[in-house]
C-alpha cells in the first residue's frame, strides 16, 4: 500500500507525501516542519464570463510573479537541503502533492455565479496542485520505475477523490506539460492537477458528444467504449493492448503525435480504478512514454491530459476516463504551431497520418522497463487484436 501522509506548509497550504509501497518506515511520526514563515495566501483571482462563447476565462495576473526556470540548486520541488528551503520540507520523499503557491484557481472554494451574462465575474474558486513525480531534479516520467509510476497513479487517484468532494468543484484534471516548448516553468519532473469550479470548454464539447451517444443507445453504451472497440477491431492505429488498458492513435487525430490510452472497463475517473488496473496502468503508461521518447533523439514535448467525467449530473453518466497524450512535434526539428485555422477557427489540419504514427510507435525500439510488462504485448505491425 502507498503510504499517504498529509501536512501543512507555513502558509497553510496542504502538502501530501505519497510513499512507495515498498517504503517500510512510516512518515507520520517524524514529519519535518516548514520553517520558512511564508506570507499569508492571497485572495483568488477572478473568473469572467465570455458571453460570446458561453465559457469562463480565469484572469490570474498575480501569477506573473511565479517562479520561472530557477537554477537547479534553488529548485522549489527538490527535497529541502541546508542551502535550499524548498516547498517540500523533507530531506527525502518519493512522490509529493501540494497546493500551488501561485494558483490560477483558489485557494478559496465556491461556485461560479449563476445566470452569467456579459459583465458577470466572480472569484476564481478552485484548487491547483503540483505533483512532484520524483525527488530527482533531472529526468522524465518515462525514467521512473514501475513502482514509482504506481505511486504517482495512486496520488492521482487519491487526489481525484479528494478534490471531487470539495465545494463547488465540477471537473478534476490531472496533467503533465513536458518540455520548455510547451511552456514548462520548472525542469524538475512534475505534473499538475486543476480542480475547476466549472466544466471546461473542451470537456463540455466531449461531454455533449458522449451524452448524445449515451442517450441514443438508451444508456447501454458509451461513446468512448464504442471507439475503443472500433479501434481494436480495425487494428491499424493500435499502439498497444493490455488486459485492462489499450492505446491507439485516434482515427481523426488532430496533432502530429496523438495517443489515447483507454481502460477496457468503463470508469468515470482514476479514483474508480481497481488495484489490478492501476498496477497495469503503471507499466502501460511507462511503456507509452518510452515509445514517445524513442521516436526522436531529443526529448519530445508533450501534454499528457487525463479526461475524467465531469462532476455534472447530465454529463457524468456518459463520461469515461481516458488519457489524451498530444505533441506538436511533427519532425526531429519541427514543431507544429497553432496558427490561423487551428487557433482562430479550431479547425485542425494534421500533417501526419494517424496510421503511420501508430506504426512508428508500435515498431520503435523501447528500452526494457525495470519490471516486465506483464500480460501486455504491442500489437504486431498491421495486425488486429
Ligand atoms: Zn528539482
Amino acid at each position: 500500500m502507498t503510504g499517504i501522509t498529509s501536512t501543512r506548509l507555513s502558509d497553510g497550504r496542504e502538502l501530501i507525501y505519497f510513499d512507495d509501497a515498498g517504503t517500510s518506515t512510516s512518515r507520520a511520526g517524524h514529519l519535518t516542519t516548514d520553517h520558512r514563515g511564508l506570507p499569508p495566501r492571497g485572495e483568488p483571482g477572478e473568473v469572467r464570463f465570455d458571453a460570446l462563447t458561453d465559457e469562463w476565462v480565469a484572469v490570474a495576473a498575480h501569477r506573473q510573479a511565479r517562479t520561472h526556470l530557477p537554477p537547479a540548486d534553488q529548485c522549489p520541488i527538490c527535497p529541502t537541503t541546508p542551502g535550499n528551503a524548498s516547498e517540500i520540507p523533507a530531506a527525502e520523499y518519493d512522490v509529493v502533492v501540494f497546493e500551488n503557491r501561485f494558483p490560477s484557481l483558489g485557494p478559496a472554494l465556491g461556485p461560479v455565479p449563476e445566470h452569467a451574462a456579459w459583465g458577470t465575474k466572480g472569484p476564481a474558486y478552485g484548487r491547483c496542485e503540483v505533483v512532484s513525480f520524483t525527488p530527482e531534479h533531472t529526468g522524465s516520467f518515462s525514467g521512473l520505475g514501475a513502482e514509482r509510476s504506481r505511486t504517482v497513479i495512486e496520488a492521482w487517484s487519491q487526489r481525484t477523490a479528494a478534490l471531487s468532494a470539495m465545494e463547488g468543484i465540477k471537473q478534476v484534471f490531472p496533467f503533465e506539460n513536458r518540455g520548455a516548448d510547451i511552456g514548462v516553468t520548472l525542469h524538475h519532473p512534475h505534473g499538475q492537477i486543476y480542480a475547476y469550479p466549472y466544466v471546461t470548454p473542451r470537456a463540455g464539447v466531449l461531454g455533449a458528444a458522449a451524452r448524445k451517444y449515451y442517450d441514443a443507445t438508451d444508456g447501454r453504451d458509451t461513446l468512448t467504449g464504442s471507439l475503443l472497440r472500433a479501434e481494436r477491431e480495425d487494428g491499424s492505429r493500435m499502439v498497444m493492448e493490455g488486459t485492462h488498458f489499450s492505446a491507439y492513435v485516434p482515427f481523426a487525430a488532430r496533432w502530429p503525435l496523438e495517443i489515447h490510452l483507454v481502460p477496457h472497463r468503463r470508469v468515470p475517473d482514476l479514483a474508480a480504478l481497481g488495484g489490478e488496473e492501476k498496477d497495469e496502468l503503471a507499466q502501460v503508461y511507462l511503456d507509452l512514454l518510452k515509445r514517445v521518447d524513442a521516436l526522436y533523439p531529443t526529448p519530445t514535448p508533450y501534454i499528457s491530459a487525463w479526461h475524467q467525467a465531469p462532476l455534472d449530473d447530465v454529463l457524468r453518466p456518459a463520461g469515461y476516463l481516458h488519457l489524451q497524450l498530444t505533441s506538436p512535434r511533427r519532425a526531429a526539428d519541427k514543431l507544429k504551431y497553432l496558427a490561423g485555422s487551428e487557433a482562430a477557427m479550431g479547425a485542425f489540419i494534421n500533417d501526419t497520418t494517424p496510421e503511420s504514427v501508430a506504426e512508428r510507435l508500435r515498431s520503435v525500439a523501447v528500452p526494457p522497463s525495470s519490471t516486465p510488462v506483464a500480460a501486455m504485448a504491442a500489437t504486431p505491425e498491421g495486425a488486429s487484436a
